[in-house]
């Protein structure tokens, strides 16, 4: 899954995994996770996420070959990031004899991933995620719910966000050009419900098994 940051790929990637019934990794769950367990991987990358750069290609490839090496299909968001990350994924799937099948390109304009993102607050306390611009709580800054003051998550701060867009423009959309030319991709518009745009997604994945079924 390909896109910019706040483009809702992610939500797309977990309904390709139920839908599908094929696993779901995401990398910045990965460390997201670790993080929040204090492992040493969290240690590690706590600061370079804090400040919305990007962790090292040689430990996201570590990382993530390790996660698909026994695998037989799986969706994958948030990764490749770089083209470094690019060709390494690739020369490591043909060497375990798997294959790119589609790369899924989800746009979204920058103004309504500025809005999405720091706009974004969740509540500490349910967790249910709000949005300031498009999806407000009655009061303001506090759950509907439970009456919890809402929280921002630390990327979700104007100045990351800025960051993480810069990071986003500077390495990974050199990665859409790799795979344009390749001839994997697929542009979805994002800018739609979450069903309908998957709707589209799906569309893709089904024509392109039935392809696969008559060759
Ligand atoms: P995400 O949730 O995909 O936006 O990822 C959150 C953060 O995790 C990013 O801002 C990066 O710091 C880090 N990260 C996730 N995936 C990668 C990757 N493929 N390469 C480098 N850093 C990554």
């Amino acid at each position: 899954m390909l896109g910019n940051i706040g483009t809702g790929k992610g939500t797309q990637g977990k309904l390709i995994m139920e839908n599908y019934n094929i696993p779901y990794i995401s990398t910045g769950d990965i460390f997201r996770e670790n993080i929040k367990n204090n492992t040493e991987l969290g240690l590690k990358v706590k600061s370079i996420l804090n400040d919305g750069k990007l962790v090292s290609d040689e430990l996201v490839n570590e990382i993530v070959f390790d996660k698909i090496k026994n695998l037989d299909s799986f969706v994958i968001d948030g990764y490749p990031r770089t083209i470094n990350q690019a060709e390494n994924f690739e020369n490591f799937i043909n060497n375990i004899n798997k294959r790119l099948d589609i790369v899924f390109l989800i746009v979204v304009s920058k103004e309504n991933i500025f809005k999405r993102l720091t706009g974004r607050r969740i509540c500490p306390e349910c967790g249910r995620i709000y949005n300031l611009y498009f999806d407000k709580p009655k009061e303001d800054e506090i759950c509907d719910f439970d009456g919890e003051k809402l929280i921002q998550r630390g990327d979700d701060k104007v100045e990351i966000v800025k960051k993480r867009m810069e990071e986003f423009k500077r390495n990974t959309e050199p990665v859409i050009e790799y795979y344009r030319n390749k001839n994997f991709l697929y542009e979805i518009d994002g800018e739609r419900e979450i069903f309908e745009v998957f709707s589209d997604i799906k569309r893709v994945i089904d024509d392109y098994i039935e392809k696969q079924k008559r060759n």
